[in-house]
């Protein structure tokens, strides 16, 4: 039986790029999406007609009966072996002297506690501790998490360091129940996420700073959540993979 995956925000981007890559890998993929449909539904059409298994679920990571819908949905294609934990948002540029608290709130629910919530349903599935086999948890944070984004989004900056904390916690509270847990962190990568932030040429205005000179493709994260999900990585738990080009 394939093994299944559960991608959150796998309609676009690098969500998108890993449910590719996870079908050619031999996975069954769940993917969530939040607004979306279309491109969601276009996606498992076209991976379907490869003969891909692939289900697509409307769901807010931010909802926690949103969250359990979401995973429950997965439980029919089969037994849980892995979560991506890739949903994010990133607000408009400003300094934090202007951030509201609505504005603070809605980054950190998705980015931060949308992590903490899905997680929390892969372990009641994976854990040895409660019947399950094991498996492997890969959350998406940012270089951001490094640089801070001053002047940008110092909140989305601020959450994704929460997500390597969360890493490493979680790395270690899990580790003896065959659970590995690891991130990466993704640097300037070409995807619509700069248009929310109301610069949709930011890779290009920032790529002389890549020690590499270009941004990254989507194709090349999703290679290195791929790496870490499988079982190539089987003593790796607790890291932070940059994706970066060297920034
Ligand atoms: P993207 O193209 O904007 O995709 C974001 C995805 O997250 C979409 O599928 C979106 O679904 C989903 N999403 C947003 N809010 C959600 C919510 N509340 N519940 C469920 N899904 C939600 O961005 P991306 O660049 O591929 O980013 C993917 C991840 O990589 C994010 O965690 C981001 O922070 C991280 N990252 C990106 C970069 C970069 O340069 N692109 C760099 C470092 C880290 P809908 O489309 O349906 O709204």
């Amino acid at each position: 039986m394939a093994p299944v995956v559960i991608v959150t925000g796998g309609n676009r981007g690098i969500g998108a790029a890993t449910v590719r890559l996870a079908v050619s890998a031999g996975y069954a993929v769940c993917l969530s999406y939040r607004s979306h449909a279309e491109e969601a539904n276009e996606l498992v059409a076209d991976l379907a007609s490869q003969g891909g298994r692939v289900l697509a679920v409307s769901a807010d990571v931010a909802s926690e009966a949103e969250v359990a819908q979401l995973f429950a949905q997965a439980d029919s294609l089969g037994p849980l072996h892995a979560l991506v934990n890739n949903a994010g948002i990133l607000e408009t540029q400003m300094q934090v002297a202007d951030m509201d608290a609505a504005r603070l709130t809605r980054v950190f629910a998705v980015n931060v506690i949308g992590s903490f919530l899905c997680a929390r349903e892969a372990i009641h599935r994976l854990s040895t501790r409660r019947g399950g086999k094991g498996g492997s948890i890969v959350n998406v944070s940012s270089a951001a998490s490094r640089l801070g984004s001053p002047g940008e989004y110092v909140d989305y900056a601020a959450s994704k360091g929460a997500i390597d904390t969360f890493t490493l916690g979680l790395a270690k509270e899990v580790a003896a129940e065959g659970i590995r847990v690891n991130a990466v962190r993704p640097g300037l990568i070409e995807t619509a996420i700069h248009a929310s932030g109301g610069e949709p040429g930011r890779v290009s205005r920032l790529k002389s700073a890549v020690p590499m000179q270009r941004g990254g493709r989507p194709e090349e994260v999703a290679q290195a959540i791929l790496w870490l999900l499988s079982d190539a990585a089987s003593y790796c738990t607790g890291s932070l993979l940059d994706v970066s080009g060297g920034r």
